[in-house]
């Protein structure tokens, strides 16, 4: 069978997302939810959804009774993920979300909460948790090829355009580069150390507080700890250019990703050998695994799950706390 899905929020990252699901075996687009007409209507032409599976704002609730679809893909703006989730739980519906999956810990839990009471699954749209040169360096890891893991360092962030853009508006982004770019540093460095964090510390630096107002994070450096003895260093930024980049030291050898989180080609090597999974479109992969996860019960070799969601929103919580307080932060992960 194929998940049927409906993507909610018809903008540029479900465009892609759209683009590359045309390329999946397990996945289709069959529903459509917008608040602007035209683009349910030029969007339902172009990728084949038949008018009665085109819902609004208003009218989304209906697709309870709706048996084309199976899952909604909500791709709105951080802070509306929240209310659209639990909509669409509450219609019966498994739900994808896109990161960062909700603007705080309180919504995340509601989300995560809603989900398992409705009795459908909640995954987060974590792409590069199915990229192969990513799964190579935490396949690798596990077999022991870099020993003891002793340190990680992701930089993540790029010089950010229009300042009236929705990421620059805390009400709905959350914050600023932390819950956009950053995240996929935070992400990263749970993936590629392979363990949670126990505490964070983190200092935040602003150059342009015209642009990054109150609330809306510019250039954030935070440092993690393991129970191992691991730690981890990471920038996230939305005023510098060129960072995408992982790097896993261990006993016996390293893993580099080079660019790390981008749309791809991803790039990378370790101490031994170039790493050299051909491209694929990782929404294209990340939508026939998640039909997977939904259809087959597949379990995957990083979850995608709500809960690896919301640890990502309590570690971002943590170090908003750490750069008001200077304290270090200890954390709690389950
Ligand atoms: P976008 O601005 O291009 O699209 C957002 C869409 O939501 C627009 O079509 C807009 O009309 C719609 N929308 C619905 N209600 C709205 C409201 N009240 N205010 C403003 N817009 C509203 O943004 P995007 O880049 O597509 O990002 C959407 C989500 O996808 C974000 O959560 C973002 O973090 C995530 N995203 C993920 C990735 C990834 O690689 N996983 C990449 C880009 C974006």
């Amino acid at each position: 069978p194929v998940l049927r899905v409906a993507l909610m929020g018809l903008g540029g990252y479900a465009q892609r997302v759209a683009d590359a699901m045309k390329d999946c075996k397990r996945a289709k687009v069959t529903g459509l939810v917008s608040g602007t007409p035209a683009k349910l209507k030029e969007w339902g032409s172009k990728y084949n959804v038949p008018e009665r599976n085109r819902y609004s704002y208003e009218t989304f609730d209906d697709i309870k009774n709706n048996p084309d679809i199976d899952a909604v893909y909500v791709i709105t703006p951080n802070a509306l993920h929240h209310d659209n989730v639990i909509r669409a739980a509450r219609a019966g519906k498994h739900v994808i979300c896109e990161k960062p999956m909700a603007v705080s810990v309180q919504e995340g839990q509601e989300m995560v909460d809603a989900c398992a009471a409705a009795g459908v699954q909640l995954l987060i749209g974590y792409r590069m948790r199915f990229e192969p040169n990513t799964l190579e360096i935490v396949n690798r890891r596990n077999a022991g090829e870099f020993g003891k893991i002793n340190f990680f360092q992701g930089q993540c962030g790029f010089k950010i355009g229009d300042p009236n853009q929705w990421r620059l508006n805390k009400e709905l982004a959350g914050g600023g580069a932390l819950f956009d770019i950053g995240i996929y540093a935070i992400n990263g460095t749970r993936y590629m150390v392979g363990e949670e964090p126990v505490w964070v510390t983190a200092q935040e630096t602003k150059t342009d507080p015209t642009k990054f107002k109150e609330g809306v994070d510019e250039t954030i450096q935070f440092q993690l700890g393991f129970a191992s003895g691991a730690v981890a260093s990471c920038l996230s930024t939305y005023n510098m250019n060129y960072l995408d980049r992982f790097y896993l030291n261990g006993d016996k050898g390293f893993a580099e990703l080079w660019p790390s989180t981008g749309y791809g080609p991803i790039k990378g090597r370790t101490h031994q050998q170039p790493l050299n999974h051909p491209h694929i479109a990782h929404q294209t992969i990340q939508m026939d695994e998640m039909a997977a996860i939904i259809l087959d019960g597949k379990k995957p070799v990083l979850p995608v799950d709500g809960t690896t969601g919301l640890q990502d929103l309590k570690i971002i919580e943590a170090i908003y706390r750490a750069c008001a307080t200077g304290a270090r932060q200890e954390l709690k992960l389950v």
